[in-house]
């Protein structure tokens, strides 16, 4: 399986979703009809893999699947719409089994699903520490081969920007 953190593109997550090759075979191609913007708050969506949507959705989301489509993924605030398809199926926050990160302020949403880092394990070890181990911490994972970011986070790719993003607003908020 690719590094996951160049599984953004859309061949390369198609390509890790290979293990069901007729899939892989049908799914449309760029001369299809290709919106790129969601449907419900017109932002431009990212591309992902379809093993990405396979592993969030709900079990009765996932049993209404039409898997002859690219997906994107709408990482608007606040919009329901996670995950929008090129012939227009699209699957709402209600429909994932996890929460979204970016359409979600909770403390305990995680950041980087792989290794469990939320906002309050970060704001915590900042307030205790001063600094956090956040980023270094799972940079040592990623480099090691242990994160599986397609199929834990729903954005479906690394989660380090986010991570450090959290990090850098949090410290904001505590130390001005
Ligand atoms: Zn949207």
């Amino acid at each position: 399986m690719s590094d996951c953190c160049s599984s953004t593109d859309t061949n390369g997550a198609l390509a890790s979703d290979a293990s069901c090759s007729i899939e892989v075979n049908d799914v449309v191609t760029k001369e299809d009809v290709d919106p790129v913007v969601c449907p419900s708050c017109e932002q431009s969506g990212t591309s992902i893999g379809l093993i990405t949507v396979k592993s969030m959705l709900q079990p009765n989301a996932l049993a209404e699947l039409d898997p002859k489509q690219e997906f994107r993924f709408c990482a608007s605030p606040s919009c329901e719409i996670v995950y929008f398809g090129t012939k227009g199926q699209h699957f709402r926050l209600k429909n994932l089994r996890r929460a979204v990160f970016q359409k979600s302020q909770d403390e305990q949403v995680e950041v980087c699903y792989c290794f469990g880092w939320n906002r309050i394990r970060i704001k915590t070890e900042l307030e205790e520490d001063g600094q956090s181990t956040a980023v270094s911490s799972i940079s040592a994972h990623i480099k090691a081969g242990r994160c599986a970011c397609e199929i834990n986070n729903p954005q479906g790719s690394c989660c380090l920007g986010n991570v450090a993003k959290v990090v850098k607003e949090v410290r904001e908020s505590l130390y001005g």
